[in-house]
C-alpha cells in the first residue's frame, strides 16, 4: 500500500514537473491528444469486413486511430459509427503507406497491420496539403526516397550533445548501455556526439519511461499497442512507456527485464531506442519496411541496424561522419515493401511459432 501511494505521488510530481516544461516550451506535438488502449485495438477485429455506408460500433475509435497518425486531418472532429468517404479515403492512404492493397475497406491485413506494436509518432504529417503532396508523390512508392524529414526541418544547431535519464526510474546499468548504444549507431554516420550527463534538468535529451498519461500531452497505453515516442528538435523528450515486457540483450542472449520476459509481448528496448532517436535528431517515419525508421516493431523482433534509408535520411540533415571511412550500409531496395524485418536467431522462430498457435487458438 506504500509502495503505491508513493507511485501515485511520484506520477503526480512527475506530471507536474512534465507539464511545467510543456507549457514553457511551444508545443512541437507528433501525434495528438487521443488515447487508444489495448482493448481497442482488439475491438478492431470484429470491424473486419464493415463496408462502405454501414455502420459499425467501433468505427469512431478506428477513425481517431488512423488521425493519431496523420492520416485524418487533425481539424476533424465528433467522429460517427458511419464508414463514410473520409474513412474510406483514410484507410486508402493508410494501406498505401503500409503497402497493403488499397480497398479501402478494413478487411484482415489492414487490421492486423494495425495491431503490430508501434511508435507513437505520426506517419504522415500534419497539414493537408501535405497528405495530398504525399498521396499524389507516393504513388510509386518505390521510385522515391523512403525517409521524411519533420515538418520545418528542425535540427539540432550543435554537434555535441547530451542526454539523461530520469533519475527516479532507477534504471539499472543493462537499460542504460542498451539505449547509450542505440546513440552511438547515429553517432557512426553523422558528425553529431552523444555523452550521458548527470544533470537532467540540463541534458539536450531527457530519457524516461512512464505509464498512461505523463503530461507531454500523449498518454502511453499499456502492453504493447504505442511502445514509445519522442520529439523533433530542439525538445529532446524520450519517452518510453513504463507497461512494456521491455528486453534488454547481453551479447548475443536476451537479457532479463524486471518484469520477467513474457515471450508474446517482449520489446527490444535496443531496437526502439535507436528508432526514437531517429525522432530526436529530426527523422519522421519511413515507409521502407527495413528502415529502423519504419514506424512499426512486431514482438519479439530485433532490429538494430541503420539501412540505407536510414543513413541517407540523417545524412541529409547533418552530413556524414568525418572521421568515418565507412562507405553506407547496403541497400535493401530489393527487398523493400515486400520483405519482413529480420528475426533474430535466438528468439525469432520460436515466438513466431507461439503466434500462430495463438492465431489458430483465437481465430
Ligand atoms: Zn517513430
Ligand atoms: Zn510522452
Amino acid at each position: 500500500m506504500r509502495n503505491h501511494i508513493f507511485l501515485t505521488a511520484m506520477i503526480i510530481i512527475f506530471s507536474l514537473l512534465l507539464a511545467q516544461t510543456a507549457s514553457s516550451n511551444p508545443a512541437f506535438v507528433q501525434g495528438n491528444h487521443l488515447n487508444i488502449n489495448a482493448g481497442t485495438m482488439d475491438n478492431f477485429k470484429k470491424l473486419a469486413g464493415a463496408r462502405s455506408g454501414e455502420i459499425f460500433e467501433g468505427l469512431s475509435k478506428v477513425k481517431e486511430y488512423l488521425q493519431n497518425y496523420g492520416y485524418i486531418s487533425e481539424s476533424a472532429t465528433n467522429f460517427t459509427n458511419s464508414f463514410d468517404e473520409m474513412l474510406v479515403t483514410a484507410i486508402k492512404l493508410y494501406q498505401q503507406y503500409y503497402n497493403i492493397e488499397q480497398t479501402g475497406r478494413l478487411d484482415d491485413k489492414t487490421i492486423g497491420q494495425m495491431m503490430v506494436p508501434r511508435c507513437g509518432n505520426r506517419d504522415i504529417g500534419n497539414d493537408t496539403s501535405f497528405i495530398q503532396h504525399y498521396s499524389a508523390n507516393h504513388g510509386n512508392l518505390q521510385s522515391v526516397a523512403c525517409y521524411e524529414i519533420f515538418e520545418g526541418r528542425p535540427r539540432w544547431k550543435k554537434r555535441a550533445l547530451t542526454f539523461a535519464f530520469l533519475p527516479q526510474n532507477k534504471l539499472s546499468d543493462n537499460y542504460k548501455k542498451t539505449i547509450a548504444r542505440g546513440f552511438s549507431k547515429w553517432q557512426a554516420v553523422t558528425p553529431l556526439s552523444f555523452r550521458e550527463t548527470g544533470s537532467y534538468s540540463k541534458a539536450d535529451i531527457k530519457i524516461g519511461f512512464y505509464s498512461g498519461e505523463h503530461g507531454c500531452g500523449h498518454a502511453f497505453d499499456g502492453v504493447l499497442g504505442e511502445l514509445a515516442h519522442a520529439y523533433a528538435p530542439p525538445f529532446g523528450w524520450f519517452h518510453f512507456d513504463n507497461d512494456e515486457n521491455w528486453v534488454v540483450h547481453q551479447g548475443d542472449q536476451p537479457g532479463h527485464n524486471s518484469k520477467g520476459p513474457t515471450m508474446l509481448t517482449a520489446i527490444d528496448l535496443e531496437s526502439v531506442a535507436i528508432h526514437e532517436i531517429g525522432h530526436l535528431l529530426g527523422l519522421g517515419h519511413s515507409v521502407d519496411r527495413n528502415a529502423i525508421m519504419f514506424p512499426t516493431l512486431t514482438n519479439g523482433v530485433r532490429k538494430i541496424e541503420l539501412q540505407k534509408d536510414d543513413v541517407d535520411g540523417i545524412q541529409s540533415l547533418y552530413g556524414a561522419n568525418p572521421d568515418s571511412s565507412e562507405s553506407s550500409p547496403p541497400s535493401h531496395a530489393q527487398n523493400l515493401f515486400r520483405g519482413t524485418p529480420a528475426v533474430s536467431r535466438w528468439w525469432g522462430p520460436t515466438l513466431l511459432a507461439a503466434m500462430a498457435l495463438v492465431d489458430i487458438i483465437f481465430l
